[in-house]
């Protein structure tokens, strides 16, 4: 009996299967089934030479003439493959960049089915990176017209890859549904072992089409399920209620804020209020622009916490971030954070820091804290998530910053606590509701959605150098000015370039080199900020220089600080007015509005310059327009996710390698992924343990198990 758990080696030989698990990771009949054609190819409906128009996709069957391999570039290091092609009458050039194989496995003479996009180089219409296939032997596909094209490697064929899952389709047992019947039969879908065979084997565009539709829903809906699941043991899950004490630490913090809350944070500051005083967990996502005010909403939370008589534990990403938490918040709380010591208000509590670069006395001291209970509030990196942090009675758990963090981390410290803690995560990264539906699937979430007022605008200007190549001296000339009114500004690179880890650019590489923090810092220095004071700061340098530039620079002792994206999260000096961002299209879009967020937090007016030196690149230079154009970090998430590819949505692993979703994508079925929440809702709702639908719960169980980090993780 072959089924989806069955090995590959036994059903298509070891020599195969090897081969699948070496370059797709493959080791199931599910794995190789759910590796699904990338496209068709009609045999009815082929394109000719004659009418080929640039921009279009087409299809066609042509014969090789020859292949040649031209080498390019400084020092002839890169090679474009050249196949010369013919429909008997006219001839075409395929083009291949860095693919040297494929001059190896396509001989001259030989048929081939082409399929792309009709691109042109030197007036002449050509094919670039093709899909390409050899037409030859027997083989089932050419009788049904419909021809698969499976995303191929250099190792393997699509061609291969059909005629090994024609060997498994031969001989599967029919797999079970994962869907509900009644949902498989009100929709009209194929079930599922039709469907994997109409994927695969389709006779015609209608049952593809169909297949497709249905296993895509399929692969929203066990991510729903797992959802599902989850909320629903929160729901049953016990939590210590943590209720608002009148004239507590909290009321006392909040009466003393030299500001009003916003009408967004008073409504989320009562959403969090009331989830802590139920007796489950909360699990709440807050989202909200840079400097809309959740930390300090978090903070309130944390006092609430403290209130009640347990701990509160905030998560930050960085050293850098944890350290400026832990600064700004023992100020703002003042004599509320002196418990135990003179001058310390009438229940005041203790504001920990704990970090791994600290040293090993302070260390202990502060674990002292944490373990008797002394620390209400305890701040740190992951030095937090190590074992041997145990506290007295973790209440509540903020992460800041959620995407640097993994689900797992996140886990491990509530798994470890002995009471299930509430948690509240924070993110400045506006998530666009499926992603937000698809990522934190699990997460109640609140938004806050107007900045505080009195919060200045920030101008952002895109200079592009390639036009303007005087443009930068005025960029400096505008820090100049701001230094000499008293503020301060940052200037950005993309990567340190002090001879360790960061890849040195290949300098054969066509792509213009990008600038180094340490020869920019240098140039400065020496040139156009000359007598200013600067300072660098980057991830490698280590903790203490790192806190002693940040500090310096909050403190107004520094005047440009010169620094990587390590700035990017959280950091708060109110008085830099500023930002120069270098090489800003090599930058996510909305990495760069988290960056400018640091700026324009005061009651000066901010200034943002994007600079870019790429040539003649629309897409770089319509990217860093769209961050300009607007403040509004949603529609940047939305235009973000647009423009990106869908791996780079749901993490960087996603993309490579063997990925769960397949056909499904966050950015495009909005409705499909909608739909699945509810019907996995209604599934769970009647039968959590999913004993009526096996096959669910086993693609439940994998996705659980193999591959909840690739989905969940946001790195
Ligand atoms: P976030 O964590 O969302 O980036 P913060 O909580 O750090 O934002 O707030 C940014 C700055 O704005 C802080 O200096 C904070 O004290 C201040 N702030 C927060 N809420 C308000 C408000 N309602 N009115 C004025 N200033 C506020
Ligand atoms: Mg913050």
């Amino acid at each position: 009996m072959v089924d989806l758990d069955t090995r590959l080696g036994p059903v298509v030989g070891k020599a195969s299967a090897d081969k699948l698990s070496k370059t797709f990771g493959m080791e199931t009949v599910g794995d190789l089934l759910t590796h699904y054609p990338r496209r068709y190819v009609d045999l009815e409906q082929i394109d000719s030479f004659a009418d080929l128009e640039v921009g279009q996709y087409v299809t066609f069957v042509a014969e090789v003439v020859d292949v040649k391999n031209i080498p390019f570039g400084p020092g002839g290091r890169k090679t474009r493959t050249q196949v010369r092609i013919t429909d008997g009458r006219q001839h075409l050039n395929a083009t291949f960049f860095n693919q040297r194989w494929i001059a190896k496995r396509t001989e001259a003479g030989s048929r081939q089915l082409f399929a792309g996009v009709v691109g042109e180089y030197r007036g002449q219409p050509q094919l670039t990176h093709p899909v390409m296939r050899e037409i030859s032997g027997d083989i089932a596909s050419f009788q049904r017209g419909i021809i698969p094209l499976y995303p191929a490697t250099s190792s393997i064929a699509s061609w291969e890859l059909e005629r090994t899952i024609d060997t498994v389709l031969a001989v599967l047992d029919p797999p079970p549904d994962p869907l509900p019947s009644d949902l498989v039969a009100a929709k009209g879908w194929p079930d599922y072992a039709t469907a994997l065979q109409w994927i695969h084997q389709p006779q015609s565009a209608s049952q593809w089409r169909q297949a497709q539709q249905r296993l895509r829903f399929d692969e929203a809906f066990v991510l729903q399920t797992i959802f599902a699941r989850r909320r629903r043991a929160f729901d049953i899950e016990t939590a210590i209620a943590r209720p608002w004490q009148a004239g507590g630490l909290a009321e006392r913090f909040i009466e003393r804020l030299p500001f009003e809350l916003t009408a967004g944070q008073r409504e989320v500051q009562a959403e969090i209020r009331d989830d802590l005083a139920r007796p489950h967990p909360m699990h709440r996502l807050l989202q909200g622009e840079v400097g809309s005010g959740k930390t300090v909403l978090s903070l309130i939370a944390m006092l609430q916490v403290v209130d009640a008589g347990a701990q509160a534990a905030l998560l930050a990403p960085t050293e850098v971030l944890a350290t400026q938490h832990f600064h700004s918040i023992t100020e703002q709380l003042g004599d509320l954070a002196k418990g135990g010591m003179l001058g310390g208000a009438e229940g005041a509590t203790r504001v920990r820091l704990l970090t791994g670069s600290m040293g090993a006395k302070a260390r202990k001291e502060t674990m002292l804290d944490i373990v008797s209970g002394e620390a209400g509030i305890v701040i740190g990196t992951h030095a937090l998530l190590q074992e041997g942090v145990d506290f007295a009675e973790l209440g509540l758990l903020v992460v800041d910053e959620q995407h640097r963090f993994g689900v797992e981390q996140r886990a491990a410290l509530v798994d470890r606590s002995a009471v299930t803690p509430h948690v509240l995560v924070m993110t400045a990264t506006p998530i666009p509701r499926t992603v937000a539906m698809t990522v934190f699937g699990d997460l109640e979430t609140s938004t806050l959605r107007e900045l505080p007022r009195g919060r200045q605008p920030i101008q952002t200007t895109v200079i592009a150098l390639a036009e303007h190549p005087t443009w930068l001296d005025r960029a400096w000339t505008r820090i100049r000015e701001e230094v000499e009114k008293g503020r301060q500004a940052y200037v950005v690179t993309t990567r340190i370039g002090d001879g360790e880890g960061d890849t040195e650019p290949d300098p054969s590489a066509d792509e213009p080199r990008t600038a180094s923090l340490v020869e920019v810092f240098e140039a400065l220095t020496e040139g156009p900020l000359s007598g200013l004071r600067l300072a660098m700061l980057h991830g490698r340098m280590p903790t203490d220089e790192k806190d002693t530039q940040m500090t310096a620079f909050a403190a107004g002792e520094v005047d440009v600080l010169v620094a990587t994206t390590v700035i990017e999260v959280g950091v708060n000096v109110p008085n830099a007015t500023v930002m120069v961002v270098l090489d800003a299209d090599r930058f996510g879009l909305s990495q760069l509005h988290q960056l400018r967020g640091r700026i324009g937090r005061g009651e000066h007016a901010g200034l943002c310059l994007l600079v870019t030196g790429a040539q003649g690149d629309t897409l770089a230079r319509e990217r860093l327009d769209a961050v300009a154009s607007t403040t509004d970090g949603f529609q940047i998430a939305q235009h973000d996710i647009d423009l990106r590819r869908e791996g780079d949505v749901l993490g960087a692993r996603q993309s490579g390698g063997r990925s769960s979703l397949k056909l499904l994508s966050v950015v495009k079925h909005e409705k499909d992924i909608a739909e699945a929440r509810d019907h996995a809702d209604r599934v769970v709702a009647q039968d959590p343990e999913l004993a009526e639908l096996p096959a669910l719960r086993r693609a439940v169980e994998e996705l659980e198990t193999t591959q909840q980090a690739d989905y969940l993780e946001r790195t």
